[in-house]
């Protein structure tokens, strides 16, 4: 079977973490199994619909490089889309679902009252086989045993959600629908509409929910919920991806980390957890962290500068040397980008504040004298590098009596003005002598 897939979306301004691992396993398993994965926007109620608000939807899927197979031409030269193919907006498909509520009208599935047109739907229970959940079925609520009948067009015209949902995947050939479980409820609406327009439905696969750590269902507030934090925030899309796949799948496998193409060939929807996956952003840091570590260089730096360039900090000023071998020192650390301005931004701003808490502590009169050898030792030091530094360092402490963190903790407020960072005698080496002299002096003015 030619597997066809598609995601979803409505436009709302806004694309939550759970509909981005949506379109993500759809997306994957169209990869995995050479099918089509088809991006439809489901644009039906015009009133909350914006170009804005699509764009939030197709920056973050290319963001996290989903891109999708078919699709209309964009005709619209300012469109987000322009000559590529898709999406499919159901704003502009009008017509096809009018001629599906004609069949449904004629066949007598489907009634005028009152200005809207209704579904009539069955009475008897409905049995959803599904890929994920297993066999569910489902009886009539008390409500809808009074009149399970159901709205398919508003009195405006409008055609409502459940049409327009059955009636794409119908027209669009879809295979799998790999949802949200949110939908299992509409799911036995969905399979008798199918068998009221005489076509097999697709089979349908409700992936778990995901949860906040605190096992709470997570709400559009909560953090970490919008996709469009982490483009913002320095995350690395292939750390996304890897961290949102895991959110409800399982490789089976005593390792965590995959690469894209790595996951491509593995996933499939029988390993797709039964279970509410919890959202863990200590997990998705630690994650986005090893990804940052595995960049090819090149890719590190001009990611890195361009998150000090957002927070301010210029490195354009800079030898390209310097900025690399002090970019290099901070990658260690990260986790994500957005820490790199107060991890590192002292390489470039120079030392523009002391940590408050820290300089009380260090910046006390009996270290003075301390920093004065130090300083007179790193003076003397017969080269510049780390490891000369930090012998001389070892040996001023010895000849002081005193533990090399007493000197490390003044001397890593004096050249960054933080009490922690990226290794103290790397960072010396990258600053070079003269700075680094000049912010220990500038320090001690302090005392
Ligand atoms: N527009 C629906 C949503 O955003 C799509 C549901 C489906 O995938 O069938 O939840």
């Amino acid at each position: 079977m030619n597997v066809r897939v598609r995601f979803a979306p409505s436009p709302t301004g806004f694309l939550h973490i759970g509909g981005a691992r949506t379109a993500l396993f759809n997306w994957l398993y169209a990869r995995h199994t050479g099918g089509t994965f088809i991006l439809r926007i489901e644009d039906t109620d015009i009133a909350r619909n914006t170009r804005a608000a699509v764009d939030v939807i197709l920056d973050a899927l290319r963001w996290l490089g989903l891109d999708w197979d078919e699709g209309p031409l964009s005709s619209d030269p300012a469109g987000p889309s322009q000559g590529a193919h898709g999406p499919y907006f159901q704003s502009q498909r009008r017509a096809i679902y009018q001629r599906h509520v004609e069949r449904l009208l004629a066949r007598g599935r489907a009634y005028e009252e009152d200005g809207v047109i209704k579904f009539r739907m069955t009475r008897e229970p409905v049995v959803i086989d599904d890929l994920i959940v297993g066999q569910v079925r489902r009886e009539l609520t008390d409500r809808e045993a009074l009149d399970p009948d159901f709205i398919l067009v508003r009195s405006d015209g409008q055609p409502v959600f459940h049409l327009v949902n059955v009636v794409d995947d119908l027209e669009m050939g879809i295979t799998h629908v790999i949802r949200g479980e949110d939908h299992l409820s509409n799911t036995a609406k969905h399979l008798e509409l199918f068998r009221a327009l005489d076509a097999p439905p697709p089979r349908y696969a409700h992936i778990p929910l995901i949860l906040n750590a605190d096992g709470t269902k997570m709400s559009k507030r909560d953090t970490g919920a919008s996709l469009t934090t982490y483009m913002e925030e320095g995350y690395l899309p292939e750390a996304l991806v890897n961290y949102l796949v895991l959110l409800g799948w399982s490789p089976k496998e005593n390792r965590e980390l995959f690469s894209r193409a790595e996951l491509i060939e593995r996933f499939d929807l029988s390993r797709v957890l039964r279970h509410n996956a919890r959202f863990d952003m200590t997990k998705l840091q630690w994650m986005n962290g090893e990804y940052l570590r595995a960049l090819p260089p090149e890719r590190f730096y001009e990611l890195a500068a361009a998150a000090l360039q957002r927070a301010g900090v210029d490195t354009g000023r800079f030898p390209p040397d310097y900025v690399r071998t002090a970019l290099e020192t901070c990658r260690g650390k990260l986790r994500t980008l957005a820490e790199l301005p107060a991890y590192g931004g002292f390489y470039f701003t120079g030392v523009t504040a002391y940590e408050a808490e820290a300089a009380v502590k260090h910046f006390v009169p009996e270290n003075r004298p301390r920093l004065e050898r130090l300083r007179a030792a790193l003076a003397a030091a017969p080269a510049f590098d780390a490891a000369t530094l930090e012998a001389a360092l070892k040996a001023t402490a010895a000849e002081l009596g005193v533990k090399p963190a007493v000197l490390v903790h003044p001397l890593r407020l004096a050249c960054t003005g933080r009490s922690s960072g990226p290794s103290l005698y790397h960072l010396m080496e990258v600053l070079g002598r003269d700075e680094t002299l000049a912010r220990l002096d500038a320090a001690l003015a302090r005392f």
